[in-house]
């Protein structure tokens, strides 16, 4: 146990049940425990994480009662059964740890840090009187982006007019109206969201899966709003890998498939582990794979294409036509998919997590973004970072973007932005960068807390 002056540190990390802010948060705990932390990991029963591959931790389960709740059936109504039913038992735990130290007059000083979706641990954390810093699994610019949500609306920018979607928003430039989050639900909700997801006790620190070269700007104006410090320590995967964290089971026969593919040839396509599509795009996904001559690896989720269990909706002749020079698996261990030479393209719903693998790798991305951050991930791909393309998913169209962004001549420029980037983040990891720094700091300011 870390013991500094006679003081010692219990680290409760409280994580959300969904798969790309649950690997952000064990890897966060690795690197603590690395750090001699001793470390508390707080899940829900939904989608626990496999204690066999964190042998260090202590989890503690919270019985979640969802009771057929679930993030397709709406996410608002989720993330509160969540909160509501997880608060009570993470209360009554804290208060016997709290109430054993009086008794033992045992000094141990508790953090929390709390994934953002389980608001509920930083009103927890006020009202027993313990520090909360959370931890963001998103780009920093999603915050902005949401906040300034309530201000567009009242100023009658938002929803959105047909005739505004494409302009940048002054206020968040290079952002365009069209890159705002949760875009197309109806405005109460949206309204709701906001204010659901709104930090309403200020935490004493955010930690952030960024890298400060990537956000200067975005997180820039998240210090002038809060006034706290922010550890980017990003990404983690790179600065704290652990075993894996995938909720599904890997299909590692794609590796040794790779294996016989040529350099830089193949175009890896996911949608992450929450999108859901129509039958009829992924039909449009198919044939527009079928149709490229470069190889491609395809993820298609159990249960991602509305009505179905997997591929059973497309025609056999072109499941055949595709498996010439195709392969397709229900998941995939992304990380060693993206790190591995025959990669040379990602089509990706640009989730936060897939767009720091993909850029730690230098491998330039076709942005198809749902909701959420991504399109603000896909808008730093294509406009800012210029190592993606915003992608139009009709099969006359993929095949050309497909060539743009592993072959052809136009492309070069992004392949070559892609591989500087690596660099940088190469750079920022690194002894004395700025993830390295900041994750030095991070250890020393819980240490002052
Ligand atoms: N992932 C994976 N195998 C797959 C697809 C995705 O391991 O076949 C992982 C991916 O590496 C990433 C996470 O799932 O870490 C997805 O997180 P992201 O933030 O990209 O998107 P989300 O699933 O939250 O929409």
């Amino acid at each position: 146990m870390t013991e500094h002056g006679g003081r010692r540190w219990r680290l409760v990390l409280i994580s959300s049940p969904l798969q790309g802010h649950m690997t952000p948060m064990l890897q966060l705990g690795s690197y603590l425990h690395s750090r001699g932390f001793p470390i508390t990991i707080v899940h829900s029963e939904l989608n626990r994480p496999d204690p066999s591959n964190h042998p260090d931790f202590v989890f503690f389960p919270l019985p979640n009662n969802l009771s057929g709740t679930s993030v397709s059936s709406g996410v608002i109504q989720f993330l509160q059964a969540l909160n509501d039913n997880c608060r009570p038992h993470l209360e009554k735990h804290l208060i016997q740890i709290i109430n054993t130290q009086k008794e033992t007059s045992e000094k141990e000083s508790i953090v929390i840090i709390y994934d953002n979706l389980m608001f509920f641990a930083g009103s927890l954390a006020a009202d027993l009187r313990l520090p909360s810093i959370i931890l963001r699994s998103s780009c920093a610019a999603f915050l902005p982006a949401y906040r300034i949500i309530p201000q567009l609306h009242q100023e009658g920018r938002f929803p959105i007019q047909d005739s505004l979607l494409q302009e940048i928003i002054p206020e968040l430039h290079p952002f365009r109206y069209k890159d705002l989050p949760f875009n197309g639900l109806p405005i109460q909700q949206i309204l709701e969201m906001v204010t659901m997801i709104t930090p309403k006790t200020p935490p004493v620190a955010f930690i952030w899966n960024t890298i400060e070269f990537l956000e200067q700007w975005a997180l820039t104006q998240i210090h002038h709003q809060y006034q706290v410090p922010i550890f980017t320590i990003g990404p983690l995967h790179k600065t704290s890998p652990t075993l894996s964290t995938s909720f599904l089971e890997e299909d590692t026969s794609c590796i040794s498939w790779l294996d016989k593919q040529s350099p830089k040839s193949v175009i890896y396509v996911s949608l992450g582990s929450l999108a859901t599509i129509d039958a009829k795009v992924s039909t449009e996904m198919a044939w527009g794979l079928a149709s490229t001559n470069q190889p491609f690896l395809w993820v298609v989720r159990p249960g991602s294409v509305h009505g179905c269990d997997w591929i059973e909706f497309l025609p056999e002749d072109l499941v055949s036509e595709m498996k010439v020079r195709g392969m397709i698996v229900k998941w995939a261990p992304q990380k060693d998919v993206l790190a591995h030479s025959a990669v040379g393209g990602f089509w990706s719903h640009c989730g936060w997590n897939s767009t720091l693998e993909s850029v730690c790798e230098g491998v330039p991305m076709l942005c198809q973004p749902f909701n959420v951050d991504q399109m603000l991930n896909a808008r730093y791909l294509s406009y800012v970072w210029k190592m993606g393309l915003e992608m139009v998913v009709e099969r006359g169209e993929i095949e050309s973007a497909i060539r743009r962004v592993l072959v052809s001549k136009e492309g070069e420029e992004m392949r070559r932005r892609a591989m500087e980037i690596e660099d940088q983040v190469r750079i920022a990891i690194s002894h004395g960068g700025s993830s390295r720094n900041s994750m030095n700091d991070l250890v020393d300011f819980i240490l002052s807390l």
